[in-house]
C-alpha cells in the first residue's frame, strides 16, 4: 500500500478494473447504448460484473446485488429462476436495476404512477415482468426514468375515466363457455348448475376428492376477440364465486394473445376456499400489451382440491 502511494504520488488515485462476464457484457453494452440514446455517457473502464450462486441479504434471497467500493461491482445469481430460464427482457430488467445502483447511484424508490404502476425500475421488490417485449412503450418509459428520474408521467399512466364492457354474462343454460380437464388423474366435473347469483344458472366444477397436484387444474374458459384494446389501457375481470366445502383452491385468470403469442398471463392470488356464498372477485390488468387481438378468461379449480365451486355474473371491462 505504501509502495502504491509512492508510485502514484497521489493517495486519491484508484486503480481501474474492467472485469465483465461475457454474457453480462451484452446487457452492459445495451445499458450504455440506451444511456447514449438519452444523452447520458456511461464510462465502463471501471466495473466488475460477475455471476454468483446466491445473494442472501438479511436472510432473504435476491437475484442480484450491487456492491459499493472504488470499483462498481455487480453480482447476478445464475440460478434457473433468476437467470437461466427467464426471458431476455427479465434479464435486462435485473441487470439494468443493478447497474442503476452501480453506475447511476440510484437508490430504491417504491413510489407509484397515478394508475398504480411502479414509478421506476429501481423498486425494491419484485422486478420480474415489470415490462415485456409486448409492452414497448412501458419499457421506453422505465428506461427514460432510469437515466432521468425527473421524467414526466406518461399519458397512459393517468387514471382511466372511460370504460366499455367487453363481456357481460349472467350464464344461461345454453352457455358458450367451454370446460377443459386435460388431466386424466383429475376426477373433476364441469356443469351448468341451477345454483346461481343472478337467475338462472352458474358454471360449476365439482371434485369429490383431491386426486391431482397443485400444478394441475380444470377450468371453464371463453375466448373474447378484442380488436381495439390499445397498449397501456386497463382490463378488469369481475366474477361472483360461491364455494361449497372447498379444501384446496379455486382461482381465476386472464391470458391474452398478441399476434400468435401469449402476451399476458395473470391469475388471482386470492385464497378462494371453504364455504362461502357468492362473493365478487376481480383481476385488474393495469397495462395491456400491444397488438392484443384476443383475451382468454378462465375460472379454475386446482388439482389438489375437493369440493364444489360456482362461477356467475362474469364481466370483462376495458378501461381507457
Ligand atoms: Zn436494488
Amino acid at each position: 500500500m505504501v509502495f502504491y502511494l509512492l508510485l502514484s504520488g497521489c493517495g486519491k488515485h484508484e486503480e481501474k478494473i474492467h472485469q465483465v462476464d461475457q454474457e453480462l457484457a451484452t446487457y452492459l453494452d445495451r445499458f450504455v447504448q440506451e444511456a447514449k440514446i438519452r444523452g447520458v455517457t456511461i464510462p465502463t473502464d471501471n466495473i466488475i460484473m460477475e455471476f454468483t450462486d446466491r445473494v442472501l441479504i438479511d436472510g432473504i434471497d435476491y437475484c442480484g446485488q450491487s456492491i459499493s467500493g472504488s470499483t462498481p461491482h455487480v453480482q447476478i445469481v445464475q440460478s434457473d429462476i433468476c437467470w437461466k430460464t427467464t426471458t431476455d427482457m427479465n434479464k435486462e430488467i435485473l441487470v439494468f436495476h443493478e447497474l442503476g445502483h452501480a453506475l447511476l447511484g440510484r437508490v430504491h424508490d417504491n413510489s407509484t404512477l397515478s394508475n398504480g404502476l411502479q414509478k421506476t425500475i429501481m423498486i425494491s421488490t419484485l422486478l420480474v415482468g415489470l415490462y415485456t417485449k409486448f409492452t414497448p412503450q412501458l419499457r421506453k418509459y422505465y428506461l427514460d426514468e432510469l437515466f432521468n428520474p425527473n421524467t414526466l408521467e406518461p399519458s397512459w399512466a393517468k387514471i382511466k375515466t372511460n370504460s366499455t364492457q367487453l363481456l357481460k354474462d349472467s350464464i344461461t343454460v345454453t352457455t358458450d363457455w367451454l370446460y377443459h380437464n386435460l388431466f386424466s388423474d383429475l376426477n373433476h366435473t364441469g356443469s351448468v348448475s341451477g345454483i346461481y347469483y343472478s337467475p338462472g344458472h352458474s358454471l360449476s366444477i365439482t371434485s369429490p376428492s383431491a386426486t391431482g397436484s397443485a400444478s394441475e387444474d380444470s377450468y371453464w374458459y371463453k375466448v373474447i376477440p378484442v380488436p381495439s384494446v390499445a397498449e397501456g389501457s386497463e382490463l378488469r375481470f369481475n366474477v361472483k364465486i360461491r364455494t361449497d366445502n372447498i379444501v384446496g383452491k379455486a382461482f381465476i385468470g386472464i391470458n391474452a394473445v398478441s399476434g400468435n403469442e401469449y402476451s399476458l398471463n395473470t391469475f388471482s392470488q386470492y385464497d378462494i376456499k371453504g364455504t362461502q356464498n357468492f362473493t365478487e372477485y376481480s383481476i385488474l390488468v393495469l397495462y395491456c400489451p400491444q397488438n392484443l387481438n384476443s383475451i382468454y378468461i378462465y375460472m379454475a379449480l386446482m388439482g389438489n382440491t375437493s369440493g364444489t365451486v360456482y362461477f356467475d355474473d362474469v364481466e370483462l371491462l376495458h378501461n381507457f
